[in-house]
């Protein structure tokens, strides 16, 4: 879906294809090594609270340029910054969201409780945020790399990168939202500025696109320019321990083909630790030495090894912290509010609550676990995510940032303002407003450049390309508001191998896309941010042909990036 004949390939980190024997000597080794050091997760067609199936992963870690995978973790940070801030701006929350909650019912529910709570206060004031940047390496966009102006010399190269920069500079506008720019001018002068702006935006995103087609039928490709963001995640940030462990897989699999020379090019990853350690520090916050951590999770978890892992890491490096899981529907069943509004689960007072559930309305059976979350989220223990931390990571939330006027309301820096401007794709609201029916159009008229997407969290919920039309025609307009539009990602190709519980042995070379997810853990409350840190990395890996890579739904699997310095140099030994 997002590679076609043109897609540029990242060369390997090893010479492919290995040797037949070797190969299946090799695989064999890796399930077993995979299953033993809980790279795994339950089986959903053949369930058993007793038993795990390896987590599918790539055999050898995946290409991913440095410079990009620098850039990424530096920023980390300022992105942890920037949703911190945004979850405290409770006029933007509500004006990002006005229209969306008047459609999408899981939104609006989980923005009563946000106005509930903002109604009497919040009695707990600091937030713990696990967050996850995921983004997928670029090769389609107009800023193009030392390789394609090469490659491209004579041709509008050079001036086309130009021209890019100045776009990203120049142009934006906040659909729908307030901006802080104060303006001089009259409410109608103001209006008609607004307004030009957003048809330049629009001619500027179209341009863009054109430009892009051009590039990609002419064959004109660097492997990569730069990253986008795919989307935020504010909870039940996954893979703190599957991160980890697909390095520790890939790491034993190169040591055993002879080339443990390269396993410098592959990035130390404490997810796990970093992860951990910032429900700690929020468990210190709270100060009660009796008080435990509660992890939310769903009724059954198959990803059972990225939940336990945390525990076991908890309770091993902090023997005197206990950890609890419950369901929503047990906090309902179990759970009070003490004098304080300490939340109490029997007699035992919870510190900290870590939701691995709660991210979808599945997970909402019935008022009650509603109640549960709302419970929770008036009680004193510190959320991972507090609920308005939650609506921060929503799509559409995302969308709004990515207009330029935005960030300025939430980060002072311009260079930091510009480093988090150039993530962003193209990103549109379908609101019932000019400009959102001026996005509905364009979606109609080249559906192939776009993905849509509901305010929905776990995968799978997407329409891509060519379906997008007949979805949208399905809705009425205001129905449109719950979706945001963005523009595709075009990550460059890794070829290798993929290895799945039944897949064939010895498996076979498939092209593949990658998404890195860079982690964050972000505390404090609305005036000081007391812990802000990069904590860790994921990269999850799917066929290029596939739509979406969820590894628990069977379409990604497990991967590490393989750090190399430049797409165009070949070093396969
Ligand atoms: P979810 O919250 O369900 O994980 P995402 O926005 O992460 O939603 O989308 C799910 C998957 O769809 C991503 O992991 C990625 O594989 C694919 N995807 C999402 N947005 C894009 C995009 N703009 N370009 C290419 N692929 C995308
Ligand atoms: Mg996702």
């Amino acid at each position: 879906m997002s590679s076609d004949a043109n897609t540029p390939v990242l060369r390997n980190c090893i010479r492919l294809p290995l040797a037949e024997d070797e190969l299946l000597e090799v695989t064999a080794k890796a399930k077993d090594y995979a299953i033993m050091h809980g790279a795994a997760m339950r089986s959903k067609t053949a369930f058993s609270p007793d038993s795990l199936n390896f987590a599918p992963f790539v055999l050898v870690p995946s290409s991913f340029p440095r410079k990009e995978f620098d850039k990424a973790v530096a920023l980390q940070p300022i992105i942890n910054r920037l949703m911190h801030n945004v979850a405290h701006d409770e006029e933007f929350i509500t004006t990002t969201l006005a229209e969306t909650i008047k459609v999408d019912e899981f939104t609006a529910n989980l923005f009563n409780i946000y106005r509930k709570v903002l109604a009497h206060g919040f009695t707990q004031k600091t937030s713990l945020g696990m967050l996850r940047s995921d983004l997928m390496l670029e090769s389609g966009c107009p800023e193009l790399s030392p390789r394609v102006l090469r490659t491209a010399a004579g041709a509008d190269g050079g001036q086309d990168a130009g021209a890019a920069v100045g776009q990203r500079a120049g142009a934006g506008v906040g659909v729908g939202v307030v901006g802080t720019a104060a303006g001089t001018g009259s409410k109608q002068e103001e209006q008609q500025e607004q307004k030009q702006k957003e048809k330049e935006h629009r001619e500027v995103q179209l341009g863009r696109a054109t430009k892009e087609r051009e590039r990609r039928a002419t064959g004109v490709h660097s492997a990569y320019c730069c990253w986008k963001q795919v989307e935020i995640n504010t909870i039940a940030s996954g893979f703190g321990h599957l991160g980890p462990a697909s390095k520790t897989i890939q790491r034993f699999v190169l040591s055993e083909l002879g080339h443990a020379d390269k396993l410098h090019n592959m990035p130390d990853n404490n997810a796990l630790a970093g992860l951990c350690d910032g429900m700690v520090k929020a468990w210190d916050i709270y100060a009660k030495p009796q008080a435990v951590i509660l992890f939310i999770i769903e009724d059954v978890s198959y990803n059972i090894c990225d939940q336990r892992f945390h525990e076991f890491y908890i309770r091993e490096t902090y023997p005197h912290i206990k950890v609890l899981r419950r369901t929503l529907t047990e906090v309902h069943r179990d759970g009070k509010l003490g004098q304080s509004k300490e939340l109490l689960l029997g007699s035992q007072e919870v510190a900290v609550i870590y939701f691995r559930a709660g991210y979808e309305p599945g997970h909402y059976h019935s008022q009650a676990e509603w109640d549960a979350r709302y419970l929770m989220e008036t009680s004193l223990a510190i959320k991972c995510p507090s609920i308005h931390y939650h609506l921060a990571g929503t799509k559409k939330v995302q969308q709004a940032l990515a207009q330029p006027a935005v960030l300025e309301r939430f980060i002072n820096d311009p260079e930091e303002i510009k480093a988090v401007g150039k993530i962003f794709t193209g990103l549109y609201s379908l609101d019932d407003n000019e400009a959102g029916n001026a996005s509905y159009e364009m979606a109609l008229r080249t559906p192939e450049r776009f993905v849509l997407k509901p305010q929905r969290e776990g995968g799978g919920n997407n329409v891509y390309g060519v379906d997008i039309p007949d979805a949208l025609k399905r809705m009425s307009r205001v129905e449109r508001s719950a979706w945001i539009l963005m523009d595709l990602i075009h990550p460059p190709l890794t070829k290798g191998y993929m290895v799945r519980p039944g897949g064939d042995m010895p498996p076979q070379i498939v092209d593949m896309v990658s998404e890195l997810g860079i982690f964050g853990v972000v505390i404090g409350d609305a005036e000081h941010i007391v812990h802000n840190y990069q904590a860790g990395h994921m990269l999850r890996t799917k066929l290029s042909t596939a739509n979406e890579g969820g590894v628990a739904a069977g379409l990604g699997a497990l991967d590490s990036p393989y750090l190399i310095d430049s797409d165009d140099e070949d070093e396969q030994k």
